[in-house]
């Protein structure tokens, strides 16, 4: 079932609630048309979206907590998976630039979500991050009933935070699409195979900054998909189990990759963390369907995947796996701890 996420626009279009003003240009215009343009990234990419402001001149509410009551409602009745506000700051000094990411709490999942959200909008719109804040008193945060993120995007009152916003939209939408997208793929481990998102937009980006074909871009990615579907309508099964020392002390906690290239894209087929037997059960992967002429059920054709898995302060590992249909294949993924030892504090990455 594809992961809803409702998307916020802050702000009406007039008074009441409408949004802060500087260097020329309106929070809720910018909010508007970066939350657009994110719901059409998220729903190329399998998942549900709703927009609080689905036309520029939808008003929500006849006071600012009815607007606010208004965009909490529709998610919480919709039953989101992810609430996501967008806004753009504010300061008396017009210095002041960046992004950062509001949260309930801590130690919300939402907490993961606006760091991975952060990360990818430092990344396409090269604004600096301002770090994650708790903001326990937001209404919009405190009353959805699902894990909730407000994105300040950058500073209406800064110059050049304002005008990235209004001029390149699309950086901002990709960044907060890359993040939710990674967060998801990472907590949601199901097979589900998503196409990889950077390859599908760096294509989209390549024309000219528009959006607009990327309806003619899905589409054929999809059809590579469904072709190495039907050559690989059997099924194959398979366990991972992590473990380390000669005495083969299970490791939890090693996220493990599933993906292959499938024509000019990477689909990841799973995502998932070992648990504390250090086992993943029941990953299942298509794989060629066997020939009846097989003698012993021992098929001889296997679906090739990229086996990845990590966990800090052990070597990575990556290898290519075979996958046969109807058959059970366990890989056992021996973790070296990196030089630093058990208490070691090697890893940087
Ligand atoms: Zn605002």
């Amino acid at each position: 079932m594809a992961t809803k996420i409702y998307i916020d626009q802050g702000h009406n279009p007039v008074n009441p609630n409408a949004g802060a003003e500087g260097n020329g240009y309106r929070e809720q215009d910018i909010t508007f048309e970066i939350g657009r343009r994110l719901a059409a990234i998220l729903n190329a990419n399998g998942f549900e979206t709703r927009l609080s402001r689905p036309t520029e001149d939808t008003q929500l509410g006849n006071s600012v907590s009815s607007s606010l009551a208004a965009r909490v409602g529709g998610a919480n009745s919709w039953g989101a998976d992810y609430f996501v506000s967008l806004h753009t700051n504010a300061s008396v000094n017009p210095q002041a630039s960046g992004t950062e990411v509001l949260v309930y709490s801590q130690s919300s999942p939402a907490y993961e979500l606006a760091r991975s959200v952060l990360e990818q909008l430092r990344l396409s719109t090269g604004l600096r991050s301002r770090g994650v804040v708790t903001r326990p008193g937001l209404y919009v945060l405190r009353k959805t009933a699902m894990p909730a993120i407000l994105v300040e995007m950058g500073f209406i009152t800064n110059p050049e935070d304002a005008s990235l916003m209004v001029n390149s939209p699309e950086l901002f939408a990709r960044g907060i699409a890359d993040g939710i997208i990674d967060f998801v793929r990472r907590s949601v481990p199901s097979f589900s195979p998503v196409q990889e998102n950077a390859e599908l937009l760096g294509e989209l980006e390549n024309n000219s900054g528009e959006v607009k074909d990327e309806e003619d871009q899905i589409y054929d990615a999809d059809e590579n998909f469904e072709a190495f579907i039907a050559e690989n309508s059997g099924m194959g099964s398979l366990k991972l189990q992590a473990f380390r020392g000669e005495q083969a002390f299970p490791v939890s906690g090693v996220s493990a990759r599933i993906s292959r290239k499938i024509g000019d894209s990477y689909y990841i087929f799973f995502e998932g963390e070992t648990d504390e037997s250090g086992i993943i059960d029941g990953i299942e992967l298509p794989a060629p369907p066997i020939e009846n002429s097989t003698e012993y059920g021992r098929p001889n054709k296997a679906a090739i995947y990229i086996l990845s898995a990590k966990k800090k302060g052990y070597d990575t590992i990556e290898r290519e796996i075979e996958i046969y249909d109807k058959i059970k294949t366990i890989q056992p993924l021996r973790m070296t701890q990196r030089y630093g030892g058990i208490y070691g504090t090697s890893d940087n990455s």
